[in-house]
């Protein structure tokens, strides 16, 4: 498998590089210092078509698949940790649930306005008593002659304090277990009984926009219903698989920014006389950083290029999810140390790195769970790519 680069996917690296350079890394410290999510970049993100890789024309999608949607969240994760957040519900879960299991009408309704961010995507499985095990949830949905009352709540769920469309996962069916579970498209706009409040400090950055949502006697019509009803762990685990071959590549973004980081200080700062850079010690930190990020990168890439060529793809995610988490975590720690005492310092961004990178370990599948899929895999007990079906996403260009 050769992972080079087509003269169009460079271009559409130059393109993000550009824009990051001129809308995201200007204002930086400013968003930060105000922690409130910029609707109006991630509209001129959507304009650019940086969403639609993975829909098909037709929908206001470009086709270009999973390495083109791979390299752009790379190229935004390291322009900054605000980007690096947002980018799965935009750009994969959502309009990818609806993608696979929605009606025609329900596709064209809401895929072009989710990857134009004229409407912004909120995936809310997790609640707070129901992460990994989110079969447990708790939130139900009781059928009545309007359609559907949703009764419950849901925690860390990102954007979903200015969402306009919310993909909520509840219980129709409550002593089915995972069995009763069904997926239902909410949208927020005059939404009586809901409430999104952002979670107020997550570690190290206020710019996170995770949120715990309420919803209390809300009246949604039948319609909303995604897919069939209790059916909904299938629309919340397929789509999932799609967004473990993007959530490493974000990882990989933020690993390359330590990277980026560590070695332009590492030649301004001075110690005993001499750059850090000169010393073996610092020269191996930046080592082990570069092949840590590049092996993360390739994970990415044979899982990204796996999907785009419509062969099954889970396991290689599941992979590239687990191996570039840890990988981050360890190139952000070693970044800190490259940093010293500075690595505290709000006026350099490694303590956001750091933070974030355990975003990438624990969001979309906590690394055990990773490591128990993965495992059943190779013991032969559950092949993660059971499921596995053809899914015509890309465009053949
Ligand atoms: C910043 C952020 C953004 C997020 N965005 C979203 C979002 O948009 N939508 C959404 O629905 N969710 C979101 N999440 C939630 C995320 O998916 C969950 O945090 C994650 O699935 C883990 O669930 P939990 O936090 O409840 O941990 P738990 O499930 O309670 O796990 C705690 C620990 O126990 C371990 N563990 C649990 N079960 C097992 C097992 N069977 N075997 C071995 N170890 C186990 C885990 O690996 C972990 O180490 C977000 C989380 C964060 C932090």
């Amino acid at each position: 498998m050769v992972f080079e680069l087509t003269d169009e996917q460079k271009e559409v690296r130059r393109l993000c590089r550009d824009f990051a350079k001129k809308e995201i890394t200007p204002f930086i410290e400013e968003r930060e210092r105000e922690g409130v999510f910029r609707r109006d970049v991630f509209e001129k993100m959507g304009k650019e078509g940086f969403f639609g890789c993975l829909f098909p024309p037709e929908y206001g999608g470009t086709g270009s698949g999973f390495l083109t949607l791979s390299i752009i969240m790379e190229e935004f994760s390291r322009a900054s940790v605000e980007t690096a957040i947002c980018w799965n519900n935009q750009a994969v879960n959502v309009p990818m649930a609806i993608y696979l299991f929605g009606t025609e009408e329900q596709k064209r309704k809401y895929i072009p306005k989710l990857i134009s961010a004229e409407m912004i995507g909120c995936f809310a499985l997790t609640e707070p008593d129901a992460g990994s095990d989110n079969a447990g949830m708790q939130t139900r949905a009781t059928s009545n002659k309007d359609g559907y009352v949703l009764n419950g709540s849901k925690m860390w769920a990102t954007l979903g304090n200015v969402a306009d469309l919310i993909l909520v996962f509840a219980k129709t069916d409550p002593s089915a277990g995972a069995k009763g579970v069904s997926a239902f498209l909410v949208e927020t706009k005059d939404l009586k009984g809901f409430e999104g409040r952002k979670i107020p400090s997550s570690i190290g950055t206020n710019i996170i926009p995770s949120a715990d949502l309420v919803f209390d006697e809300c009246q949604i019509p039948a319609d909303a219903l995604l897919g069939e009803e209790n059916e909904g762990m299938k629309v919340a685990l397929q789509t999932l698989q799609y967004g473990r071959v993007c959530v490493p590549a974000r990882a990989v973004g933020i690993g390359q920014a330590c990277l980026d980081h560590s070695i332009r200080y590492s030649q301004e700062r001075l110690a005993f006389g001499k750059q850090i850079a000169e010393y073996q010690a610092i020269q191996h930190n930046i080592a082990e950083m570069s092949v840590l990020v590049e092996a993360s990168r390739l994970m990415v890439q044979k899982a990204a290029s796996l999907a785009d060529q419509e062969e099954p793809f889970g396991k290689a995610a599941s992979m590239a999810k687990y191996f570039a988490g840890e990988a981050v975590t360890e190139v952000s720690d070693l970044a800190m140390e490259v940093y010293g005492g500075y690595a505290f310092a709000n006026e350099y961004p490694i303590n956001r790195f750091l933070m974030i990178s355990r975003v990438f370990r624990t969001g979309e599948g906590a690394p055990n769970i990773q490591r128990n899929l993965i495992a059943q895999d190779e013991l032969g007990w559950k092949k993660i790519d059971r499921y596995f079906g053809k899914l015509n996403t890309t465009v053949k260009q």
